[in-house]
């Protein structure tokens, strides 16, 4: 009997929920964690706050002397909150966060010692740049690299440890993290927007991006998920037959949260709500042990840190609670995947958002204005907004029939839809009286209504206008959303002040009003952007064959969908904003066919692992097993044993088919491995994996859950997909 199975099982069905304390009040708890305005307020002098806000809200320079006073503030209140360490936290390009925690405690004499957090080590560390992906960044510059502080978001204390936001670059300023061009494309859009913006209202001085992630993650006991080699060192499962029951029932699906996962969710948020994170849903997904997790949006940097920093927690609570949470994008083959929709809008200092229709002809026209915009910002560059979200396991998500395809386009609804038809029609140069009314009144006054009702929405879409925001669906749940975010932000940044030149062109050489400029502009664009606009069914054969006629990318591998990042647009656009340098965007991109690689190349081991030292000895122990039998049966009968036992024979026969396809498959992958890895560009070695060594898995998996039906389940080692998914 195979043990590590049955033991894991066993242990599964004996947990019962862990304890969890519930707070008296979650209102009451929230940041208490964090080192916030609130706190800096009560805890420093007034021109201290006051510099320090200057510097967060109107991005101004914090000096050594003021630095000194926050971290001495910092640190008093950490250390009242139980802090021992400090860390400067950031999220370099591996996926994860990164922590190197020093104590406060530092000895002065042999009997001796005080706690020292100064500015200096508030402002900046420098851990070895050459152990985290840098690509060839290092081989050009120096190995040194450096953390520097982020003061717009704030420091939190997690566990003992006082945590400091920073970004991460090399020594000569290159960045090496996902945060630091974040920040840059967030100055850029803040700029662009803000411009534009005040058009309408002389009063914005800033705009903010909002971001509202909605993380989706599987949650499967911790003794189980260890049984598995593939979901250890793989994140999914690579082989295993479907179970009887599937999610075809939908039975999951908002159903009654099981008290384990319960007690679980409940610590989690206790958690979040401590460290600042707004977490406001919790639900069950689609697929069986599929869970969902959203909070209220933030501003775009603090979210994405929020997310980073909750997927930390993720996984440590899960632990507590014996769980594993997996947030590969698609752990279990014939079920639902995992994504992570990004929620985002843009928000005046004003309170005002961009992208929500008003009540007044001005409003909605500034509404207009930044939704044409952003459309047709995602039509330019609607190939760089898919590698947005490339990586080699969400690769297995998009384009299956749950998550968007691999093609961008943009939704908006049937009422948007006619609005922007009406508006194609608005006459060049000067409009008439009539014609201004008739906008007013018909066009641009009816939206606030025209999207009270505007409930349909289409699950298919990959960047689908819900009512107030955009919300981008194809990226993974895995995924830091940094990057998506960055390369958004981007390109409606360079899009409005593109916008901003023809407007402005129109009002002083044209002599037109400022309203007519912008209606002239917007009319051009809405029929320059059309072929994005796409309100059918995305997950259907015809969208596909639609597309290509439309000339849009279908980028369906990552290795494919990342060559957009080397031409020449994209580091004009990147470089034009000062987002990134041509050396940053290079180095990405090498950075991120490596990981691809490194992931297609750990599965493929593991595959040939779990085939070879798993499957085919269980196989040939049940073989063994039929084989006595028949021996059995055709001494007790003579010659008459074929006709007695025809399934065992034909089962010996079958097994022995399934064993050598097996071992054929397993050792052509091996040759296709090898053939990679001598291949020293990083486009080639991807392409390779992608196309030699990845068309493999599928054949070796066929084969192996043939075997999982065919063998005595006593024997079978590997825990099946119904005891992975269905135990709570
Ligand atoms: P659903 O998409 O599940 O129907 P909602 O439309 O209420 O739910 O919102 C989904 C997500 O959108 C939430 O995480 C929310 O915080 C986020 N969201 C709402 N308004 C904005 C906004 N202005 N900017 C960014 N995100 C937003
Ligand atoms: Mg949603």
């Amino acid at each position: 009997m195979s043990t590590i199975r049955f033991e894991a099982i066993k242990q599964t069905f004996e947990r019962t929920p862990v304890h969890v304390e519930t707070p008296d009040h979650r209102s009451d708890q929230f940041g208490a964690n964090v080192f916030n305005a609130v706190v800096m307020r009560q805890v420093m002098s007034k021109e201290a706050y006051s510099s320090v806000m200057d510097a967060i809200e109107g991005g101004g320079k914090i000096n050594r002397k003021l630095a000194d006073e926050i971290a001495t503030y910092m640190k008093i209140w950490a250390i009242s909150k139980g802090a021992t360490h400090y860390t400067h936290w950031f999220q370099p390009l591996t996926g994860t966060t990164a922590e190197k925690h020093d104590a406060f405690f530092e000895p002065i004499s042999t009997t001796d010692a005080v706690d020292r957090f100064g500015g200096a080590q508030l402002v900046q560390q420098e851990p070895d740049a050459s152990s985290f992906p840098n690509g060839g960044i290092r081989n050009t510059f120096e190995a040194r690299g450096y953390t520097a502080w982020d003061p717009t978001s704030p420091a939190f204390i997690h566990g003992t440890t006082l945590c400091i936001p920073t970004v991460f670059v090399s020594y000569t300023g290159e960045a090496l993290d996902n945060k630091a061009p974040l920040l840059r494309s967030l100055l850029a859009i803040d700029q662009a927007a803000t411009e534009v913006a005040r058009y309408f209202d002389k009063s914005v001085t800033k705009v903010n991006a909002t971001l509202g992630w909605e993380q989706e993650y599987f949650l499967i006991d911790k003794a189980l998920t260890l049984s598995r080699p593939d979901l250890l060192l793989a994140g999914r499962t690579l082989l295993g037959h479907s179970p009887a029951k599937g999610q075809q029932l939908d039975d999951h699906y908002f159903g009654s949260i099981p008290d384990r996962v319960l007690n679980y969710m409940i610590e989690l948020e206790n958690e979040c709500v401590r460290l600042g994170i707004p977490v406001k849903t919790r639900h069950n997904e689609v697929a069986p042990n599929q869970f969902e997790l959203a909070p209220i949006y933030e501003e775009a940097n603090l979210a994405v840190d929020h997310n980073s920093l909750l997927m930390d927690l993720m996984d440590k609570m899960a632990d507590k609670h014996n769980f594993k949470v997996l947030f590969h994008e698609k752990p279990f083959a014939g079920i639902n995947g995992s994504g992570k929709h990004n929620n985002w809008s843009l928000a005046t200092n004003k309170g005002v958002n961009l992208l929500s229709p008003g009540t007044t002809p001005t409003k909605n026209l500034q509404f207009l204005t930044f939704f044409i915009n952003t459309i047709k910002a995602v039509h330019d560059n609607e190939e760089l907004l898919r590698a947005s979200v490339a990586s080699a396991t969400n690769d297995h998500r998009l384009g299956a029939n749950e998550a968007p395809p691999a093609i961008v386009s943009v939704f908006i609804g049937s009422q948007l839809n006619k609005v922007l038809e009406e508006l194609e029609d608005v006459s060049k140069g000067k409009l008439s009286p009539e014609e201004k009314t008739d906008l007013k009144l018909n066009v641009v006054g009816k939206i606030p209504e025209i999207l009270l009702d505007n409930t349909d929405r289409n699950r298919t879409s990959s960047f689908a206008f819900t009512g107030n925001k955009f919300e981008f669906r194809a990226v993974g749940s895995k995924a830091n959303c940094a990057k998506p975010m960055m390369i958004l932000n981007a390109i409606v940044a360079k899009q409005l002040k593109a916008f901003k030149v023809e407007v402005d062109a129109l009002i002083d050489k044209k002599g037109l009003k400022k309203d007519e400029a912008i209606f002239n502009v917007l009319r051009e664009y809405i029929k320059a952007s059309k072929k994005i606009r796409f309100e059918g069914d995305g997950y259907s054969a015809a969208w596909e064959k639609e597309a290509v006629k439309r000339g849009l990318s279908n980028n369906k591998t990552t290795p494919e969908a990342l060559k957009v990042y080397l031409k020449k647009s994209t580091i004009d656009l990147f470089e034009q904003l000062d987002v990134m340098s041509e050396i940053e965007i290079k180095a990405r991109h090498e950075i991120e066919l490596e990981e691809y690689v490194h992931k297609v190349q750990i599965e493929s081991r593991v595959l040939g692992d779990i085939a070879r030292n798993h499957v085919i000895p269980t196989a040939i122990r049940y073989q063994n097993i039929l084989i006595t039998n028949v021996k059995g049966i055709k001494d007790v009968f003579g010659s008459d044993f074929k006709k007695l036992a025809p399934e065992q024979l034909d089962l010996i026969e079958e097994i022995s088919e399934h064993i050598s396809e097996i071992n054929s498959k397993v050792n052509m992958m091996i040759d296709a491995r090898k053939y990679a890895n001598k291949l020293d560009k990083a486009q080639l070695k991807a392409e390779a994996y992608c196309e030699r060594v990845l068309p493999f898995f599928e054949d070796i998996r066929y084969h192996c859950d043939k075997l999982e039906l065919m063998v005595e389940d006593n024997l079978w080692p590997l825990t099946k997909y119904r005891e992975l998914l269905f135990t709570k």
